[in-house]
């Protein structure tokens, strides 16, 4: 879901690097982390606009104030893990490094398959991790 709304922030679109500052009318998808002035650049990353709620419309001014730093990097983003401190057995640590293993292999067959994708990208992880998967599945057989 995309909104236009007026941007509290200044920044630039991650896809034309047109910059915006606090004030301008820009289109603006959160879910999608898209954020630009032109609706054609925003229409082109696969923003949508959806059409006016009230409470939506104010969760999104509330969602963009508490997060102003959502659109200046696209490696920022809020994520939190609590690992507890255990021990790894042996079979864990060799499973582990297979792993690596199967992502590495599925890294190297994503660049081969989309060299013009974004490798930062959201959707570059997703292939790569699909990826993942099937060569794990692969290799059970
Ligand atoms: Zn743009």
């Amino acid at each position: 879901m995309g909104t236009k709304l007026t941007s509290k922030y200044s920044g630039k679109c991650k896809e034309c690097d047109t910059p915006y500052k606090s004030g301008d009318q820009i289109f603006y998808d959160k879910a999608k982390r898209i954020a630009c002035i032109s609706e054609m650049c925003f229409k082109d990353q696969g923003g949508e606009i959806t059409p006016f709620q009230r409470n939506r419309a104010y969760d999104i001014s509330n969602t963009i104030q508490s997060t102003p730093k959502q659109f200046t990097s696209k490696y920022d983003r809020p994520i939190q893990a609590s690992i507890p401190d255990v021990k790894i057995s042996i079979g864990i640590e060799t499973s582990s490094k297979k792993l690596l293993e199967f992502l590495k292999a599925a890294d190297t067959l994503a660049r081969k398959v989309y060299p013009d994708e974004d490798t930062s990208s959201q959707q570059f992880g997703q292939i790569r991790s699909k990826l993942v998967d099937q060569l794990i599945a692969l290799s059970k057989k």
